[in-house]
């Protein structure tokens, strides 16, 4: 049975993919669909988000079990902004350079312990355009100084675990699927999965 994750972002997917290796599932991207795929991204939370990323996809296939997911990064001085607009916070043309640079900016002020941020995945499982189940999974850390490390994408070269005396950016990927927001989300997924019977 194929599983469609309804994202196009290549980095998240990568994730997902080694996240959910070893269920039954064949789990496919937006991009492998033959059917374009409308999706308006305008909700108020990321469970209205996934929600709706899910329910695009399942109106053109119902048969096929689909995940919608939101993420983005909480920023407690900032009121928890940028929140769902994580990937434009620096406007039209941002980029993950931008958005890094503009959150730096704002918390130039700040001291260490105030710049605690979180990381918010959630997950919306839908079938026959049907919401099944929301999953959602976090990682708690601290806004860097500096953007350090080459790895993953976003906002992992500003986001700093104490534990590991690193930026998420300078973490292995099997390291951060270890330990990430989406790799919490996605286990759980996968051990709803587990206990249905799915035809
Ligand atoms: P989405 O693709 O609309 O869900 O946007 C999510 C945005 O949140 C991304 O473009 C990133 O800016 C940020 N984000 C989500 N997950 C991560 C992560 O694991 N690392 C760094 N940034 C992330």
């Amino acid at each position: 049975m194929r599983l469609i994750v309804a994202t196009k972002n290549n980095s998240k997917f990568r994730e997902i993919k080694q996240i959910l290796k070893g269920t039954p599932f064949r789990v496919i991207s937006l991009k492998q669909l033959r059917k374009a795929i409308r999706i308006r991204e305008d909700g108020r939370s990321f469970c209205e988000n996934a929600l709706k990323k899910a329910k695009a996809v399942s109106k053109a296939y119902g048969d096929d079990l689909v995940v919608g997911e939101d993420s983005g990064i909480e920023v407690t001085h900032l009121r928890d902004k940028p929140g769902i607009f994580s990937k434009r916070y620096s406007g039209r043309n941002s980029t993950d350079l931008k958005n890094n640079a503009k959150l730096l900016r704002e918390l130039e002020e700040v001291s260490f312990k105030h710049r605690t941020a979180r990381f918010r995945c959630v997950l919306a499982v839908v079938r026959n355009n049907k919401c099944v189940r929301i999953i959602e999974g976090t990682l708690e850390g601290y806004i860097s100084g500096t953007p350090k490390g080459k790895g993953g994408f976003g906002y992992d070269p500003v986001f700093y675990l104490p534990r590991y005396k690193k930026t998420v950016a300078q973490l292995t990927l099997r390291q951060k699927n270890k330990i990430s927001h989406r790799a919490k989300a996605f286990r759980k997924l996968k051990v709803y999965l587990g206990q249905h019977r799915w035809k």
